[in-house]
């Protein structure tokens, strides 16, 4: 089975949403009662990686959960959304990373996570998933996993000639320079753009500016993602950075809509390598902007079936 040619390929986080709602957050050793309560599937890679799912490519997931009900309960997300799961390991000591988080009823929130399993993907797995990295057509990498982890992951699919997405959330400050130069599209929000570079990023000028230093650090092309506004895309070959604006729709709940985007964009670099950026850009922003219009991480990401034939 693992000497099968995935299209895209994603190393990264799982993540169990424990989500409470309460009319407001706890006090420190206070005991209230919430009026609902829901389990959701999170953490940034499995997102993207069922994002490029279902929209039609083969897909396969590189990642850690517990040996517990969570981390069963996961393996089964990934085979209900036809993800391939021989890289999906389960360990004993941690447990399946989980966020718990409470929202009161101004919509605040108050969020403990646990990375867990997460933090023990390493190396070893890795060199069992090697088949599947080198013959992937692209490769997806976070920071919600040891970045050290990452970095290997995205230097083995560089050195094996396969397109590289590294999205470097959560941003950390000083990142290694390292990630740049194994990223053939480096994609980031505003706000990691912003710590990043140390520039102030409000803006569609202000991303122009961020995104030609980000690419002075050694990558192929650097996509700032924009909310609303859609994204900024550069390209080392162009001077200038061009905005690719997003469709105008109403939005009920833009968690996850990054994640939609990613992995929007990896559907696109996997399907139609020959793609101008800008134009696969144009498209995942239009995927994000159904994800924004549902409630929601994993549950608001649109099928193929759910979008206009002329996105694929
Ligand atoms: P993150 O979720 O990482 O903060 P953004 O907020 O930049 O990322 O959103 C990612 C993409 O989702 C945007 O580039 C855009 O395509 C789409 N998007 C986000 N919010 C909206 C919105 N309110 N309307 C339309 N599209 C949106």
């Amino acid at each position: 089975m693992s000497d099968r040619a995935f299209d895209v390929v994603v190393v990264g986080s799982c993540m169990t949403d424990l989500v409470s709602q309460a009319p407001r957050l706890p006090k420190a050793g206070e005991t209230i009662h919430g009026h609902k309560f829901f389990i959701g599937f999170g953490g940034k890679g499995a997102n993207q990686c069922i994002q490029a799912a279902r929209l039609g490519v083969k897909t396969a997931m590189i990642c850690k959960v517990g040996k517990d009900f969570f981390g069963d309960n996961y393996i089964q997300n990934f085979k209900d959304n036809d993800v391939h799961t021989d890289f999906v390991w389960q360990t004993s000591d941690a447990a399946t990373g989980a966020a718990s988080i409470t929202v009161n009823d101004a919509g605040e929130n108050a969020i403990v996570i646990v990375a867990g399993a997460n933090m023990r993907l390493g190396e070893e797995e890795l060199q069992k998933a090697l088949t599947a990295i080198r013959k992937a057509k692209v490769l997806v990498c976070q920071l919600e996993i040891s970045s050290q982890t990452s970095l290997r992951a995205l230097q083995m699919a560089h050195d094996n000639k396969v397109r590289t997405i590294f999205n470097p959330a959560p941003a950390i400050p000083d990142l290694d320079f390292g990630f740049y130069r194994v990223s053939d599209v480096f994609c980031c929000n505003e706000s990691e753009a912003e710590l990043l570079t140390g520039y102030s990023v409000n803006n569609v000028e202000d991303a122009h500016h961020a995104a030609q230093e980000l690419l002075r650090r050694g990558c192929t092309a650097v996509i700032i993602t924009l909310g609303p506004q859609g994204c900024v895309v550069l390209k080392a070959q162009d001077k200038t950075s061009t905005h690719v604006p997003s469709t105008a729709v109403k939005a009920v709940d833009t968690t996850g809509a990054g994640d939609s985007f990613i992995g929007a964009l990896a559907f696109y670099l996997a399907h139609h390598p020959d793609m101008p950026l800008e134009e696969m850009a144009r498209r995942a922003n239009q995927v994000a902007a159904v994800s924004v219009q549902a409630v929601g991480t994993q549950t608001s990401f649109p099928f193929k079936r759910d979008l206009p034939a002329d996105l694929f």
